[in-house]
């Protein structure tokens, strides 16, 4: 006899359950609905955050700076949490700034990347004097313009698209035709124009892909970024302070996923740092990460409304759906839709007794959170939990989408 072994997903380890209930930093999912006064929400577990970035900075060598991409997750009290605790905080628009800036980031400490940057957001974040990562000669002569009418200096980093591309990248945002950075073959003419202009040059950024789970290529990447970079510092106006090598950790979401091995991408980078201070005495590597910070520590919850079978199949209706999980929904640049790992919260400790479907209240197919799942027997009442949601969840979700009440976030 033969038999297939179905894909399962990773365990969803980070999290325990008491009395057949998950909980969220120690807290029940049913109290954490009390806590937030209605269903649905999104939960971010502090304490799950925080052993992640104790591994990470447990394996990172010196010279390597750890920063929050807060694309990733910009509710500001996590942004909070994360300020003092990691070195650097990249934001991807003057919202994201001013986030930054509350959560008390000294500005020395942000970089702002992102194409199309405005004139007011170019403003806003000279004003606050963070590090621009500079994506056109637009940008960089815009730059120079507000600073001679303000008389604030500019700090300036080049964002580089590689000329070569990532492999085995979830979501390629480097190498080819990009709207992202400065080709690297124009890179020299604009470290000429920097240096004609009088600004502040400090280093350059590479962000060649996301969600990657695979450590050699990772490795490769990483690798191949820094020559790139070491190459075009000679060009340089003078010695680049930081080089930030991007980063594009993955986090397993659907089945046959396994997480990502940090051990060996960690210990590429000590010799990079070496390899770099040749050159550069003094100089350091940034990885600049988002999802793999936050994004196993959230859990979306919501609540089952009705128990709906339709010839032969079940389906759980609950009480969140696409408006507020896009990305679980499948609709948020996948291109064949698998499901995140699901359970029923309130029966951890029952194993799975039927292939359902879990759908959200909207009047559309795509709303569609769990497709023919193995759970437990549930219905009206029992909470259906999406884990892997604490990045690129709420706030990548059309919220307004169909006028449904907008979930509460809480960080536990
Ligand atoms: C989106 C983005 C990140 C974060 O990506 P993750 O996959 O969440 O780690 C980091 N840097 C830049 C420039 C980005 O655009």
């Amino acid at each position: 006899m033969t038999t297939t072994q179905t894909p399962r997903h990773a365990p969803m380890d980070q999290f325990t359950s008491a009395g057949g209930e998950l909980l969220v930093n120690g807290i029940p999912v049913s109290r954490l609905a009390a806590m937030a006064g209605s269903t649905p929400f999104y939960a971010y577990d502090r304490s799950v955050v925080e052993r992640r970035l104790g591994e990470l900075r447990g394996l990172l060598p010196p010279g390597v700076q750890l920063h929050y991409a807060m694309k990733a997750n910009p509710m500001p009290a996590l942004a909070c949490f994360m300020a003092s605790r990691v070195d650097g905080m990249d934001v991807a628009s003057a919202g994201e700034l001013r986030i930054a800036l509350d959560a008390g980031v000294a500005p020395s400490r942000i970089s702002f990347a992102g194409p199309g940057k405005s004139e007011d957001a170019l403003r806003q974040a000279l004003a606050a004097g963070v590090l621009l990562n500079a994506e056109s000669g637009r940008e960089i002569d815009t730059l120079a313009r507000l600073s001679d009418e303000t008389g604030w200096p500019a700090r300036v980093a080049v964002r580089v698209n590689p000329d070569f591309e990532l492999r085995a990248a979830g979501m390629r945002m480097g190498g080819g035709a990009k709207p992202f950075g400065v080709d690297a073959e124009q890179v020299p003419a604009l470290l000429r124009r920097i240096s004609a202009l009088g600004l502040g040059f400090e280093g350059f950024h590479v962000y060649a892909g996301s969600q990657n789970l695979n450590a050699d290529s990772l490795i490769d990447m990483q690798r191949r970024s820094l020559s790139l970079l070491l190459r075009l510092a000679s060009d340089a106006p003078c010695a680049p302070r930081l080089l930030n090598l991007g980063g594009g950790f993955g986090i397993p979401y659907f089945p046959g996923e396994r997480r990502l091995d940090v051990a060996p991408v960690c210990a590429a980078l000590g010799g990079l740092v070496d390899e770099a201070r040749r050159g550069l005495p003094g100089v350091e590597l940034a990885l600049e990460l988002g999802r793999y910070l936050v994004g196993e520590a959230g859990v979306y919850v919501c609540r089952i409304i009705e128990r709906k079978p339709s010839r032969g199949h079940v389906f759980l209706v609950a009480d969140g759906g696409m408006h507020h999980h896009l990305a679980a929904s499948g609709n948020f640049g996948q291109v064949i839709r698998r499901n995140y790992p699901v359970a029923i919260a309130n029966r951890m400790d029952v194993p799975p007794g039927e292939a359902v479907s879990v759908v959200g209240p909207l009047c559309t197919p795509l709303d569609l959170l769990a497709d023919k799942v193995g759970l437990p027997a549930a219905g009206a009442g029992d909470f259906v939990v999406i884990f892997q949601s604490g990045a690129y969840g709420h706030s990548a979700s059309p919220l307004g989408f169909l006028g449904h009440p907008e979930p509460v976030q809480m960080l536990v």
